[in-house]
């Protein structure tokens, strides 16, 4: 449905969205705006803005809403906080709330949280839902990967508070912690781009299409990644980067196009024995690849 009313929208400038959350705060009688009431007048949906702009206060903040963000949670009974936790916990079919998740839709500030239960993790208890993931240590795969997925969305090098809001799964103290700063975990990064150059040298030099097919019978007596489906991240970003964080084929990029989700894609497909190479493959929205249908 929010699909659907996105494209009543002129366009997605940020002047376009900002008077989008402007026209809907006027519709809305309530002193605070949350992100279901919104979504309820909205052409373009809270959680669309909210990656727009970083979260869904931050574009209520550019539109200069913010007051209309939070209702101090005074204005509840324990009993009501619990029961919207887990209100929260259905709707999203996850066993927990994070606190950003919380105030989004909910729009009460869960600063108070701490005074009321002790802790997040008291309230998470007393409603009968699991921890947030928060305290979990991620694995380097996942703090990778979550950062190319930010990285990708917004089509440059992340910002530390950046990795707060979505779509970034894995927050930035988990960064701090395996890195001991942001700017270490960027070179961490980085690192691992580099790492994960193909192993033959000669697919790391600047192929000619032409010259493809000759590499791909050279490396195909040995077990290298080329033949592999599976694509390294560190290969991911360079096609991601070198296609401009944009899908190939319709030109939309998740930077300008709220909720879009890039992919690398074999452009001649590995069932068809397309190599896992650079330049078979391609950077796609999920719309371009599903229409793509049977030739994934
Ligand atoms: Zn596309």
């Amino acid at each position: 449905m929010n699909k659907f009313l996105i494209d009543r929208l002129p366009d997605h400038q940020e002047e376009t969205l900002l008077s989008e959350i402007r026209r809907v705060a006027d519709l809305i009688d309530s002193e605070f705006i949350t992100i279901s009431e919104f979504d309820q007048h909205a052409r373009i949906s809270a959680s669309g803005l909210g990656q727009r702009f970083g979260s869904w206060s931050k574009a209520l903040q550019k539109a200069g809403l913010s007051h209309r963000f939070c209702r101090p949670t005074k204005y509840f009974s324990d009993e009501e906080l619990i029961e919207k936790l887990q209100q929260i916990a259905t709707q999203t079919c996850k066993p927990y709330v994070t606190k950003t998740e919380f105030s989004e839709h909910t729009g009460i500030d869960t600063t108070s949280f701490l005074r009321r239960f002790g802790s997040w993790r008291a309230a998470l208890e007393k409603a009968g839902l699991q921890q947030t993931p928060g305290g979990k240590r991620y694995t380097y795969e996942e703090c990778m990967e979550n950062l190319l997925k930010v990285w990708t969305h917004l089509g440059r090098p992340p910002e530390y508070l950046e990795m707060k809001a979505l779509p970034s799964t894995v927050g930035p103290k988990a960064y701090i912690t395996r890195w001991k700063s942001w700017n270490k975990a960027l070179h961490a990064f980085v690192d691992k781009v580099n790492s994960d150059e193909p192993d033959d040298p000669l697919v790391s030099e600047s192929v000619k299409p032409d010259t493809i097919q000759a590499i791909s019978q050279k490396t195909k007596s040995r077990n290298s990644d080329v033949d592999k489906r599976e694509i390294k991240l560190g290969l991911r970003y360079r096609v991601l980067k070198r296609d401009n964080f944009k899908c190939v084929l319709c030109g939309r990029s998740p930077a300008m196009t709220p909720g879009l989700e890039l992919h690398v894609d074999h452009i001649r497909p590995f069932s068809k024995g397309g190599k896992t190479v650079e330049e078979n493959l391609r950077s796609t929205c999920f719309a371009c690849n599903i229409g793509k249908g049977a030739s994934i």
